[in-house]
C-alpha cells in the first residue's frame, strides 16, 4: 500500500499509468509499433527522427485504479471520442470550421467541445507529467500549482476560462510536416515573464499558461482558449514554417542571419 498521488488515499497502486494516453499517439506508431520522436540534433545531421524504445511513456506507483481508470479515465474517454470520433451527445460532439483572416493566417474554430472534461483532460496530462519521474518529462515541474491542479482533477472542477488557459496550435495542415512527431515537453517563458508548458503531440501543440498573482495572461490567449461556451480556436502554423517552429521550440534557430 502506498499513497495515491491523486486521491491521496493509502491504496494499492497500479503498475502502469500512462502520462500521455496511448490514443494520442494514434498515427504515431510506425510498423514496428514504436514511437517516432523528434530529435533536433539528428535533424541537423539530416536524419530527423529517432525511435523511442517503448510503446509510450508510462510508469507505475503513481495512481490507484479508481483515479487512473475512473477519474482521469472519464476525461480521457471524452477527449478520445471528441478528437477521433465516437458516440457523444450532439451538444458535446465537436464541429470545426476553417477560416482565413485578412492577413492570410488560417485558423480553425471548434464548437461543442465540452469545456469541463476537455480542459481537465489537458490539465491531467500536464499534472501527470509533473508527478512523473521519467526523464522525458524532466522540464515539467508545476511547483505549488501541482496541488491546485490535483484538486481540480479530483473535484472535476475545470475552473474559470482564465485559470490555466490552454492555447491550441497545429501544423497538421502543413503537408511538408510529418504529423507523427512528439517532442519533449518544455517550460517556456514569454517576454513578460509568464510561464507556460508546451506539449507537441501528433501535430498538435498544446500550450498551458500558468497563472500568477502579478502578471496577467495575454488577452489573445483568453480570446482563443477553450471557453465555458464550449468553443475554442486552433491557430494553424503557416505552411512551410512547421519545421522552423519545431527547431526553435527545441532551442535551435534555423533562420538565416540578415548580414
Ligand atoms: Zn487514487
Amino acid at each position: 500500500m502506498s499513497q495515491c498521488k491523486l486521491c491521496l488515499g493509502e491504496k494499492e497502486l497500479i503498475k502502469k499509468s500512462h502520462i500521455i494516453p496511448d490514443f494520442m499517439y494514434k498515427d504515431l506508431f510506425d510498423n514496428r509499433h514504436k514511437i517516432r520522436a523528434f530529435s533536433p540534433l539528428q535533424r541537423l545531421k539530416g536524419e530527423g527522427f529517432v525511435k523511442m524504445p517503448s510503446s509510450g511513456e508510462y510508469e507505475g506507483g503513481l495512481l490507484c485504479a479508481d483515479c487512473d481508470g475512473k477519474k482521469i479515465g472519464s476525461y480521457e474517454d471524452y477527449a478520445k471520442k471528441a478528437i477521433y470520433g465516437g458516440p457523444l451527445r450532439k451538444s458535446i460532439s465537436p464541429i470545426c470550421k476553417n477560416f482565413i483572416d485578412p492577413k492570410g493566417l488560417k485558423f480553425t474554430i471548434c464548437e461543442n467541445i465540452e469545456y469541463r472534461r476537455f480542459k481537465l483532460f489537458i490539465l491531467s496530462i500536464l499534472w501527470r507529467s509533473s508527478i512523473s519521474k521519467r526523464e522525458f518529462f524532466k522540464d515539467i515541474d508545476l511547483g505549488k500549482h501541482e496541488e491546485i491542479i490535483r484538486r481540480m482533477l479530483i473535484e472535476g472542477d475545470p475552473g474559470r476560462i482564465d485559470d490555466y488557459p490552454i492555447s491550441f496550435m497545429t501544423f497538421l495542415n502543413d503537408k511538408k510536416m510529418s504529423n507523427d512527431i512528439i517532442a519533449q515537453p518544455r517550460r517556456i517563458e514569454n517576454k513578460d515573464g509568464i510561464s507556460s508548458f508546451v506539449f507537441i503531440i501528433s501535430g498538435m501543440i498544446y500550450r498551458i499558461y500558468i497563472n500568477s498573482e502579478e502578471k496577467n495572461i495575454p488577452k489573445e490567449v483568453i480570446e482563443n482558449t477553450l471557453s465555458e461556451k464550449n468553443k475554442m480556436t486552433i491557430l494553424q502554423i503557416p505552411e512551410g514554417t512547421g519545421m522552423d517552429f519545431l527547431m526553435r521550440f527545441a532551442g535551435i534557430d534555423t533562420r538565416k542571419k540578415n548580414h
